[in-house]
């Protein structure tokens, strides 16, 4: 089954066009991406078309573009500009995060004539806590991390997935079960968007989306994974 969900968030603009694209699928052939590094480099679309041209995890479009990122547990986030109808796709892993690429984004977004109050955000399929063990030293080092909200999500025991389709992950460390879109919610409110203007779509790529497209899954279990293309254009 593939899974291609949309958010109503986004759809309530009107005058922009988005995916969050199932494993395998290819992005439009006229999408801008950077050669994605896990950095807080953020960059324009001229920037990164063709594709690759550049190492970044951030791609803005201030044209009819679309911009794109591909995933395989990370988070996508899409981010559309009310005021000029700019809009922006973002490869969020926990590395990049940690990084501010984020911040930077937002930061960039403004730069071009927005302001936190007019951007609306979509994050997309990404390993949710149902799935992500981390060791108690990596969550000491994100508490430590300059920039890191003071209110970040964890749970001490797995949570259960009611909507799970295949198998949760096993424990593997006997760690904690870190909330990665919840940091970036919170990051995304920090940098001053109101709560309200910012949708998780819900899925684990890991336990919920289609097969192959969790890259800890396939480390788990050495099975195949393919990238997830989620893209973002003004209409
Ligand atoms: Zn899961």
């Amino acid at each position: 089954m593939s899974v291609n969900p949309r958010s109503p968030l986004l759809n309530s603009l009107g005058w922009v066009d988005y995916a969050f694209q199932p494993a395998g699928m290819p992005p439009p052939a006229d999408a801008a991406y950077g050669h994605q590094r896990h950095s807080a480099n953020v960059v324009l679309a001229s920037q990164n078309f063709p594709p690759k041209r550049c190492e970044s995890d951030g791609v803005i479009a201030t044209d009819e573009r679309p911009v794109a990122v591909y995933t395989a547990d990370c988070l996508p986030v899409l981010i559309a500009d009310a005021k000029q109808q700019n809009v922006a796709a973002v490869h969020a892993g926990l590395k990049g995060t940690l990084k501010g690429v984020l911040y930077r984004t937002v930061e960039k977004l403004c730069e071009l004539g927005a302001t936190p109050q007019s951007l609306y955000v979509a994050i997309g399929p990404a390993i949710a806590p149902c799935c992500y063990e981390l060791g108690e030293s990596m969550l000491a080092e994100i508490e430590r991390t300059e920039g890191v909200p003071q209110h970040i999500k964890w749970h001490q025991s797995q949570p259960k997935n009611s909507h799970a389709q295949r198998k949760q992950a096993n424990p593997q460390q006997n760690g904690i079960w870190f909330d990665l879109p919840e940091l970036a919610k919170q990051m995304l409110i920090q940098a001053g968007i109101p709560d309200s203007q910012i949708e998780n779509v819900n899925i684990c790529t890991y336990c919920m989306a289609e097969a192959g497209s969790s890259y800890r899954y396939n480390t788990h279990f050495n099975s195949d994974y393919q990238s997830r293309f989620s893209w973002i254009r003004r209409k």
